[in-house]
């Protein structure tokens, strides 16, 4: 599946606001954002444009989109999920994109970003419900359990992420165990949980324009 391969600190001066997408270095300050405010490709003194309707909620459903990593095809696929399941279209694309397993492998803390938890999950370390499973757009549901493959414990990776887990933030809806890194899913994450300030209903409104 086709991903964004440019540098991502744009994505965040294109936003004018912290997406996130480089783990520890987004909270130092060699932030590109600490460094420059204004967005790519205009100069430091232009002033910001006044943004259409249209602009406005384009622009939250890129902001969607960067964080999750996801390009427009994928991300309208998931949309049209969200649509076709009860409750709140805006609610469920955020779950969905929250379930999605690289995303899942991020939360868990077992990567620094949810660039590097696809590229974990792309290159086969772990196995869902037992088997492996190198497909980041891959969606768990509650009881699944997701593990680290055998053959790449002796790895950087997951000795970073055994190290690390004590001071990892695991959301309610998620599992853990300390020892041997093996997860469960135990609910669907609710709005809360999912934490992101991203306004869905705006999302929503521009794909039923
Ligand atoms: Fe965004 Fe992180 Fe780059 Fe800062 S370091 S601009 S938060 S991706």
């Amino acid at each position: 599946m086709a991903r964004y391969t440019g540098p991502v600190c744009r994505l965040c001066r294109r936003q004018g606001e912290k997406l996130m997408l480089k783990g520890e270095r987004c909270a130092s300050p060699k932030c590109a954002l600490e460094r420059k405010h204004n967005a790519p490709g205009y100069g430091q003194r232009s002033r910001p444009r006044k943004m259409s309707e249209y602009g406005i909620r384009l622009k939250e459903k890129q902001k969607a989109k960067n964080i999750y990593g996801i390009l427009e095809r994928q991300f309208r696929k998931h949309f049209a999920e969200a649509e076709r399941i009860p409750g709140l279209a805006g609610e469920n694309l955020l779950r969905i994109l929250e379930m999605r397993l690289d995303s899942v492998v991020y939360r868990l803390g077992f990567a620094d970003s949810r660039r590097q938890a696809r590229q974990l999950v792309r290159h086969g370390h772990f196995t869902l419900n037992g088997r492996k499973t190198d497909i980041p757009s891959c969606l768990v549901k509650p009881g699944d359990v997701i593990a680290w493959m055998t053959s790449k414990q002796g790895l950087i990776p997951y000795q970073a992420a055994l190290q690390d887990i004590g001071s990892r933030h695991i959301p309610g809806w998620l599992s853990v165990d300390d020892k041997s890194l093996t997860a469960k899913v135990l609910t669907l994450p609710s709005r809360e949980e999912i934490g992101i300030t991203i306004n869905e209903r705006l999302i929503v409104e521009y794909y039923s324009r």
